[in-house]
């Protein structure tokens, strides 16, 4: 088999879909069940059809487009990502992984590679939160991780629901319908750019997930008293951010005495009310994100933070309130992906790096259904979710070439 990457067209098909976006080049912006994306959607079928693939769409636009198998009862080795961009994104987030998976897909039909199981490419609906608040939203439906019910409830900035939006995009079919079976998938394999500066600081072309870390998203409302900022002494204050001050510290000090180096926790947003230069602070919100590869490390910082909350409210007079808005759990790649990426990296000599997955991925949901794994490639900088965001030709035509070996040894 001598498995060829076609690197020119590969990134000819990148430019073009680039180009069906709502921002102006080299911005890309493309939002679920806009007209863009829909006519990105069309593009991608009409690419994928002319790989001789077999096209289905579930419910929620999450897109299979499947190479046939030898033996009909296998289940399928999967690839694929995210085609949806947040306002103002590059070319390469989730494409690479869609486009890079086709190329590889098409590699092995020139190669003349004939897998045992079927080799299907997944688009995943709305990786992105622009739309409904909830990243990964058609691979938490796929692995059951989001129930159709809740699903139902969500609402996009224009308050119209889910099943609103997707039937006016010409999506038909049951959520309840998405769900894919455990075992439907033998492996799924994310090609993806690392989103962070790691390989190009340390010089190395590729890397091999171990582990993808999940995040807890909590609202945290602290009510205090308003006042004069001249009339009320200080005995008798109860300032809300002094307390959200006290508290934001202690969720930095719980993340850093961990004991590890992938606990990470982030205060992102701090409002103060009424926000005025004479008036004591009466309300606070803020917004924490703590996220770990370890969901027993991760949740002991929520833990901490709540404790932290208890005692700084009868210490200060204050209430605090916390909503719980997300809690996924983290994800570890399964053995025989790794085993069979680094086996693709070494059978073409190419250094790899295993590492963490710090941003998460639809493959954090996947990994719950199926023995999952991701493979990145390094993007400039670092840069992602910003119009210069960059990934070589040379370093996405490796990444689809390892993919497509990867795919191969899955598959026969
Ligand atoms: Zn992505």
């Amino acid at each position: 088999m001598k498995l060829e990457v076609d690197r020119t067209r590969l990134s000819s098909e990148i430019e073009a879909l680039a180009s069906i976006s709502d921002a102006e080049s080299p911005a890309v912006t493309r939002i679920v069940f806009t007209p863009t994306d829909l006519r990105a959607r069309a593009w991608l079928t009409a690419r994928s059809e002319e790989a001789g693939l077999a096209l289905r769409q579930d419910a929620i636009g999450n897109t299979f487009a499947r190479w046939a198998g030898s033996d009909g009862k296998a289940p399928a080795v999967g690839t694929g990502s995210h085609m949806d961009a947040i306002p103002n994104a590059g070319k390469y987030d989730g494409v690479v992984g869609v486009l890079g998976g086709l190329e590889a897909i098409r590699a092995l039909q020139r190669s003349g590679f004939r897998p045992k199981h079927p080799v299907e490419l997944l688009v995943f609906t709305a990786e992105e939160p622009t739309r409904f608040g909830i990243g990964c939203l058609g691979s938490r439906l796929l692995s059951g991780s989001l129930s159709p019910e809740a699903a139902r409830r969500l609402k996009d900035g224009d308050g119209e629901s889910i099943d609103e939006v997707r039937g006016k995009a010409g999506m038909r079919g049951e959520l309840e319908d998405v769900r894919l079976p455990i075992g439907y998938y033998k492996a799924f394999v994310e090609l993806h750019i690392e989103q962070g500066p790691l390989l190009e600081r340390q010089g190395v072309p590729l890397g091999i997930v171990t582990n993808i870390a999940a995040p807890a998203s909590l609202r945290i409302s602290v009510g205090g008293a308003g006042g004069h900022a001249g009339g009320v002494l200080m005995p008798d204050r109860r300032d809300a951010l002094c307390a959200a001050a006290e508290l934001i510290l202690a969720v930095e000090s719980a993340a850093r005495s961990s004991g590890a180096v992938d606990t990470v926790a982030t205060v992102g947003i701090c409002e103060v009310f009424p926000g005025a230069v004479n008036s004591i602070p009466s309300r606070v919100r803020l917004s924490v994100d703590i996220r770990d590869t370890d969901l027993e490390r991760r949740d002991s910082v929520m833990r901490a933070t709540e404790n932290a909350s208890q005692s700084i409210s009868a210490k200060r007079g204050v209430t605090i309130h916390t909503d719980l808005l997300n809690a996924d759990a983290p994800a570890n790649c399964a053995f025989a992906v790794v085993e069979a990426l680094s086996r693709s990296c070494k059978k073409h000599e190419q250094k790899f790096l295993p590492m963490v997955s710090r941003a998460y991925h639809d493959s954090l949901f996947m990994a719950r259904i199926a023995p999952a794994g991701m493979l990145f490639i390094p993007c400039r900088n670092g840069y992602s979710h910003r119009p210069d965001e960059y990934a070589s030709p040379e370093d996405i035509a490796r990444g689809t070439l390892v993919l497509a070996e990867t795919l191969a040894t899955l598959s026969a």
